[in-house]
């Protein structure tokens, strides 16, 4: 089939990000590719590692990875990524390209069993985006648009703190300007999420799920005007369908309380992404890739309604670290020193509640995380200031919408129907999006079910 160059609409400019199960196999990738023919004003896509590369290269990124173990794991990806290719009449190309990746994909992983770093960690780690991009850029072309594969090293520069890099925004903005913008007349440029490379050129990640972060990022930089993050579900819920079946999809939500909810969520989006799209006021839109005529969920700044109560996000595995000290009666300067400490960990802090004598914090611990946050290091530190404890086993709930905090009878609402539970380090004011607390995490669903019933059934 001939390559047809489908030219970029005056003005127009979208980013799509498709995640790791919308390019998991080649049927998958074949609906991404009819979505990204279907509007032409798609021009930059942004994709996923093929779900469960990342987290095999997770575990070839760690110590102690076994020779055995290591082949496996290889193979794995390798049977994922050409389970793809051989549906493609370019394969026999395309594979020797992937065959050439995984060969250096071994040799990193087997340095790594020998001489552990973090920089080779993100180095192994960025070889799943890179694998699919290549691969969805000749999927792309299979069905006649003209998708070309862009190494985004080029552009997003990052710091050397491996594992959780921040990106140089103005470097960004020059380069994406000078090396990606030019070819999006004739091409729809096809990227990877997640990574990106420091002054020295070392491959950094972004942090896990960080693609729709990229994704954000890319859109910023090329100034486009839409956003569209493609997933398997048709937008954001209510509340997470898995828990009640009342749950249903959010038709358009505000920025302001998307990023509420994409920080205490259901981890649809990444926590940062809505912060590119909030600055240069860029609509987000979340659909699912399998059903792209069912909807989603529109973000933007402006919305039609903007009810009280919009939605219940739940986050697992809280950290809970109080910290008491008497000597923080009536003296000044404690609170600095203990978020000096944590800021020296450049750990982030979600929730925060004090008394005269003590503060509680919690932190969020990341499934598939790569890195320990709360380290005994840490907390050795803040031994030294106050005692300290640390406890698990708790579960954030947030209840979000619009003034939350300006609102009569919102605690009631809230609490009356909870409180046969455990409730603890109760949120309320700082945000007139939200207010949030925990609850052991075996109670958690049941809270969450009984509060979605009352706030959005009745
Ligand atoms: N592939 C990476 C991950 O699984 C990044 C992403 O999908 O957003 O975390
Ligand atoms: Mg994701």
């Amino acid at each position: 089939m001939s390559v047809v160059v489908n030219k970029a609409e005056a003005g127009k400019m979208t980013v799509a990000k498709f995640g790791g199960t919308s390019v998991a196999d080649y049927q998958a990738m074949l609906r991404c590719a009819q979505i990204i023919k279907n509007d032409t004003t798609n021009r930059v896509v942004v994709v996923s590692a093929s779900a469960g590369v990342t987290n095999n290269l997770v575990r070839l990124s760690q110590e102690n990875v076994s020779d055995a173990e290591r082949s496996q794991l290889i193979a794995d990806i390798a049977r994922i990524q050409f389970a793809i290719t051989e549906h493609l009449s370019c394969q026999q190309t395309l594979d020797i390209e992937i065959n050439h990746i995984l060969t250096t994909l071994t040799q990193c992983a087997t340095q790594q069993s020998l001489n552990y770093t973090l920089q080779q960690s993100d180095e192994i780690l960025g070889f799943g985006e890179q694998f699919s991009s290549r691969i969805f850029a000749q999927v792309l072309q299979s069905v006649g648009v003209n998708g070309q594969y862009f190494d985004v090293r080029q552009i997003m520069k990052t710091d050397s703190l491996f594992g959780k890099a921040q990106v140089e925004l103005n470097e960004l903005a020059t380069l994406a300007k000078s090396l990606l913008t030019p070819l999006l007349d004739e091409q729809v440029i096809v990227t990877q999420g997640f990574i990106g490379s420091d002054a020295q050129g070392n491959t950094t990640t972004l942090g896990r799920g960080g693609s729709d972060y990229s994704a954000a990022l890319l859109a910023e930089a090329i100034e486009a005007n839409n956003l569209s993050i493609w997933t398997d579900v048709v937008g954001i819920f209510t509340t997470d369908p898995r828990i009640t079946d009342q749950a249903r999809s959010i038709n358009e939500i505000s920025f302001g309380e998307a990023a509420e909810m994409a920080t205490f969520g259901a981890k649809i989006l990444h926590p940062a992404t809505l912060i590119p799209a909030m600055r240069q006021d860029i609509p987000v839109f979340v659909g699912s890739s399998k059903e792209p005529d069912a909807g989603g969920t529109r973000i933007q700044r402006q919305v039609d309604s903007n009810p009280t109560y919009r939605s219940i996000a739940l986050r697992r595995e809280q950290t809970l670290v109080t910290v008491k000290s008497p000597q923080m009666l009536h003296a000044s300067g404690f609170l600095a020193k203990v978020f000096t400490v944590l800021a020296k960990h450049q750990l982030s802090v979600d929730l925060i509640t004090t008394s005269e004598i003590s503060v509680a914090l919690t932190f969020d611990n990341p499934h598939g995380s790569t890195q320990a946050l709360l380290t005994k290091a840490v907390v050795e530190e803040l031994e030294q200031l106050c005692e300290v404890s640390v406890e698990h086993g708790l579960s954030l709930i947030a209840v979000i919408g619009n003034k939350i905090h300006g609102t009569k009878g919102v605690g009631s609402s809230i609490f009356d129907k909870v409180n046969d539970f455990n409730i603890r380090m109760i949120c309320h004011g700082a945000s007139n999006h939200n207010l949030c607390f925990l609850v052991p995490e075996a109670d958690a669903n049941q809270v969450v079910e009984r509060l979605h019933d009352t706030l959005f059934t009745h």
